[in-house]
């Protein structure tokens, strides 16, 4: 079966709108999608009509943005009731972080020579979520970089012009806010972070403390290695393991909706908690 429990539309940083998103998924193949917008679960509603329509099983989801340890790590969040009412203000508190966030990535970009970044990443955001994808798209379009991997390469990281630290979500807010809705959390593309094995390992510990409880094994951004690392992980400490592509652009030639590699054999799938 192909099941996708990360992707991204124009309700984040996504450049399919969620119904587009979803036949997309339909058509390659996927049977059960979770759509996880950072942030915010304001394309929802029109995903699950469109999987209704598609006769795929669709999933709420949420990717959470937090900051633990002074770096910011991401969180999944599956299957919960959005309406519940802490991860609605959780939601609003992040927004409002972004909203903040978004005038000072702007306000340093105007430093470095770039002007009008905060009206020019607006042009490309169609929700609420204002992020660092859509100054990309400014930047790009601008011509101050020839693609996304490049952007992040010379803007908007770390000592690079753009670059605001995160102040998200703690961990413990983020996880009880998914798991007081009814849902799971996931720890999102754990290859990612570039933590040592320790680091990641204490994070997974933290993690499991406050409730957690799924990993992603399988994930666009995971080789082969890294997949195997994370159902080692999984199985030491209990995980459930997800899979997602993490899909938010057909553009992106390295992420491919319902292209997926199976769980390794070890893995307890989380879907087994709500399919
Ligand atoms: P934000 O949550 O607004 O800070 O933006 C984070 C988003 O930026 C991620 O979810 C990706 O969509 C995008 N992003 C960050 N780093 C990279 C990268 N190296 N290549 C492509 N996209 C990236
Ligand atoms: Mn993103
Ligand atoms: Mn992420
Ligand atoms: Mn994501």
């Amino acid at each position: 079966m192909q099941i996708d429990l990360h992707t991204h539309s124009t309700a984040s940083d996504g450049r399919l709108c969620p119904s587009e998103l979803v036949a997309r998924a339909a058509n390659a193949g996927v049977e059960v999608i979770a759509l996880t917008d950072h942030d915010g679960t304001d394309g929802l509603e029109e995903a699950r009509n469109a999987a209704i329509a598609a006769g795929v099983h669709f999933i709420n989801g949420i990717e959470l943005s937090v900051t633990w340890n002074k770096r910011t790590v991401h969180i999944v969040g599956l299957n919960f009731n959005p309406e519940y009412e802490p991860l609605k203000a959780g939601i609003r508190a992040l927004q409002d972080f972004r909203e903040t966030r978004a005038r000072e990535i702007a306000s340093k970009l105007d430093q470095a020579g770039i002007k009008g970044a905060y009206e020019g990443a607006q042009r490309f955001c169609g929700g609420k979520m204002l992020g660092r994808m859509h100054f990309a798209n400014f930047l790009i379009d601008a011509g101050h970089a020839k693609n996304v991997r490049n952007v992040f390469k010379h803007f908007l990281v770390n000592n690079k012009p753009g670059h605001v630290t995160g102040d998200w979500a703690t961990l413990e807010d983020a996880v009880s806010w998914i798991t007081g809705a009814g849902g799971v959390a996931v720890i999102a593309h754990p290859a990612r972070y570039k933590l040592t094995r320790t680091k990641l390992r204490k994070l997974i510990k933290d993690f499991i403390a406050v409730g957690g409880q799924a990993i992603e094994v399988v994930s666009g951004s995971h080789d082969i290695n890294e997949t195997k690392t994370m159902a080692n992980h999984a199985s030491d400490f209990d995980l459930y393991a997800s899979a997602g592509s993490d899909f938010h652009d057909p553009d992106f030639p390295w992420i491919k909706l319902g292209k997926m590699p199976p769980l390794p054999r070890q893995c307890r799938p989380v879907w087994d908690l709500f399919l």
